[in-house]
């Protein structure tokens, strides 16, 4: 697969054109940010793992029946995607507080909720990826009624899928953020990454994080944790 010129740098991937005007290259770096970039870091193997663990997840959903932008790994630290027009939404679903909801409520983390709980972010970083709601998203018209409905059931049976597969890594899936977009021919999927940076995982008999909070916390071991993640996916998926 021939890289072609670089059309994108984010904070953790960079994404080069095809000779497919309708596919991407996604490569993974190894940099991390939180808090809209004010804290910046980098650990080894953080790409790698997140192009592995993406891909086999990726992989996994569409086998299940959900419609996605992966294609195929091509290396260590590359993946093959569908171009599409992403959705300036980020979707949030939590299954149990922590974080920010955790934070703004003045509750503690770990309390699990009696219905999923889905918040929308609007994709700025001018304006800090402010949270939003679905009036505020018809304002903007980043998405309409019809296609908004779309995604929250993806993301609803997303996470449906994702609880059970965690589950059988052992690990507690507490909230996850996910990306979706058009393709060409009009069709809603789901974009971007799913791993430890997008994910808060928490092993279930410890409850230790095994996720970028690592990161964001400064708990240490970083690289460790996204490697566990790894190791037991691969367990759980062969
Ligand atoms: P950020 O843009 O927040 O710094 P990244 O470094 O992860 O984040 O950059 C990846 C960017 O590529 C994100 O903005 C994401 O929305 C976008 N993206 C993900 N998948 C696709 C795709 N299939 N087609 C086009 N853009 C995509
Ligand atoms: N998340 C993400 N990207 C973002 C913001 C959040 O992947 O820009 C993920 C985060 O890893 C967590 C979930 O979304 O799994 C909920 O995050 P929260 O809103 O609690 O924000 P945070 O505490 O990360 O600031």
């Amino acid at each position: 697969m021939e890289k072609g010129k670089m059309i994108y740098e984010g904070k953790a991937k960079q994404m080069f054109e095809t000779e497919n005007r309708n596919e991407i290259i996604v490569r993974f770096k190894d940099d991390a940010t939180a808090f809209n970039a004010q804290k910046r870091g980098s650990f080894k193997l953080k790409g790698e793992m997140n192009n592995a663990i993406t891909s086999l997840i990726y992989d996994y959903l569409g086998k299940k029946g959900i419609n996605t932008h992966f294609i195929q790994k091509l290396n260590e630290r590359e993946q093959l995607v569908k171009k599409v027009t992403i959705f300036p939404i980020e979707v949030v679903v939590r299954n149990y507080s922590a974080g920010s909801m955790a934070q703004r409520l003045g509750i503690e983390e770990g309390i699990k909720s009696p219905v999923t709980i889905f918040d929308l972010c609007y994709k700025n970083d001018a304006l800090n990826d402010p949270l939003i709601n679905d009036y505020h998203v018809l304002f903007l018209g980043l998405a309409t009624q019809e296609e908004l409905e779309e995604i929250y059931q993806l993301a609803e049976d997303i996470n449906i899928l994702l609880i059970d597969l965690f589950d059988k890594m052992n690990l507690r899936l507490v909230d996850f953020k996910i990306e979706l977009g058009k393709t060409t021919d009009g069709k809603i999927v789901l974009a971007d990454e799913i791993s430890p940076d997008t994910c808060r995982l928490w092993d279930k008999d410890t409850l230790k994080k095994l996720d970028k909070d690592r990161f964001r916390r400064d708990l240490g071991e970083i690289t460790e944790a996204y490697v566990e993640v790894y190791k037991r996916l691969l367990k759980a998926l062969n």
